[in-house]
């Protein structure tokens, strides 16, 4: 089980006035826009929330997965796309923190953990989607360097990143055991930026191509050995998700806190609707199914952090409940504002396109039960 510490409901507190501050008065326009808010990353970036996926020695907080997960929790609540530059600066590092080694550490944390350098991570593929292991991006060696060719789509944080860990096969004949990882700087030639997608919900958060056109790359940035990048894509993503999770728990609690003072200011038959009894039952379902997701989103992260040898099923149940609650209880709050809940003039409606990705990245909530039911049955399988 968890405890939040004192440190927990302080740094909670910290950053849900830097979101009040700083971030509430920016997201409808960045969203409507799709515009990358330097500013909020300034303003993350002094309140030192990239630190949080890296050790002190680095440069970075030290701090728990918890930590992490309140945060996103609380950005969400005001905007999506600006807790994902928190959890995608996680998802990008994790490779390195998982397979790094101290010289890799050394020379790639301290400006990710300032918020320097923004981190991204490239594993999906046109044909490589659900079936990471279908990835077509190859890595060949030669003498000092590695050679990389193809191309990485969906990519969060595509055109802003200076830091990309990237999935390549250095053998096609071994499958998933033939699958590697590395660290691609933004400036090493052969790399570039492809399209920018427009899309439905995080418009805020750039979402691209990276193409790889004879990279060229050092030996030094392969992560770990050759052949172990599937391992680390795998390992990173049961420590990340619960990153998504929380951003769901943020959009869904952002939503529901604003539908309830809403239902309290909207009056119709000479009331205010929240005396309406079918108002109250849906504040009180949408409110339940957050309180239970949050429980299970903390245990999850508390179980990755201890190495507990049921982490991967708790990653992955908490991910996939979190986003269906967020997806459901976003619905029912533009319900609960009718028609002024399907114009932009109200949030709900940005917290409703925004809790769909939940559903998508990171593994497709089927991908998740695929992930839960394989740890369930391992047990009795011979
Ligand atoms: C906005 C956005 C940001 C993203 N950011 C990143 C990122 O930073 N890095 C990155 O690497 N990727 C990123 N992705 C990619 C994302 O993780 C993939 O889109 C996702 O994993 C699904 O892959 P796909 O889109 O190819 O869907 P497909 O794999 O084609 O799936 C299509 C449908 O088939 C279902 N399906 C597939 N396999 C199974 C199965 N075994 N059992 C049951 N159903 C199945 C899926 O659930 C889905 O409903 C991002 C995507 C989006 C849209």
């Amino acid at each position: 089980m968890y405890q939040l510490t004192e440190d927990h409901i302080m740094l909670r507190n910290m950053v849900r006035d830097l979101a009040q501050d700083k971030v509430a008065p920016r997201a409808a326009e960045i969203d409507e826009k799709a515009e990358w808010p330097w500013d909020i990353v300034e303003a993350l970036r002094s309140a030192d929330l990239f630190g949080l996926p890296f050790p002190e020695q680095y440069g970075g907080t030290g701090t728990d997965l918890l930590s992490f997960i309140i945060v996103i929790e609380e950005l969400c609540k005001v905007c999506a796309s600006t807790g994902l530059m928190i959890a995608v600066q996680g998802l990008g590092s994790f490779p390195i923190v998982i397979a790094g080694n101290e010289e890799q550490k050394q020379r790639f944390f301290p400006k990710l953990a300032s918020g320097e350098h923004i981190a991204a991570f490239g594993l999906t593929e046109p044909g490589a989607g659900s079936d990471a292991a279908g990835t077509k991006t190859r890595a060949v060696r030669h003498g000092d360097e590695y050679l990389l060719n193809g191309q990485k789509n969906f990519i969060t944080h595509a055109s802003v990143a200076s830091i990309y860990t990237v999935f390549a096969s250095t053998d096609p004949s071994k499958g998933t055991k033939g699958i590697s990882a590395f660290v691609v700087e933004s400036d090493r030639p052969g790399f570039k930026v492809g399209k920018i997608e427009h899309k439905m919900g995080i418009r805020a958060s750039p979402t691209g191509e990276l193409l790889f056109e004879d990279c060229r790359i050092p030996a030094s940035n392969l992560l770990g050995k050759e052949g172990e990048g599937f391992k680390i894509a795998m390992q990173t993503l049961d420590k990340s998700r619960p990153g998504i999770a929380a951003q769901a728990l943020g959009i869904a609690q952002g939503a529901i806190d604003f539908a309830a003072k809403y239902a309290t200011e909207r009056i119709q038959f000479g009331q205010p609707i929240s005396n309406l009894q079918g108002i109250q039952f849906m504040l009180a379902d949408m409110e339940t199914q957050v309180a239970a997701a949050r429980e299970l989103v903390y245990k999850a992260a508390v179980l990755l952090q201890k190495g507990d040898r049921e982490a991967t099923k708790y990653s992955a149940m908490a991910k996939m409940f979190a986003s269906d609650v967020a997806m459901r209880v976003t619905t029912d709050a533009v319900q609960i504002l009718g028609g002024y809940g399907y114009i932009k003039e109200y949030p709900v409606e940005r917290m409703m396109r925004d809790a769909k990705i939940t559903q998508i990245y990171e593994g497709t909530n089927q991908v998740q039960r695929v992930v839960v039911a394989r740890a369930i049955l391992s047990k009795y399988e011979r």
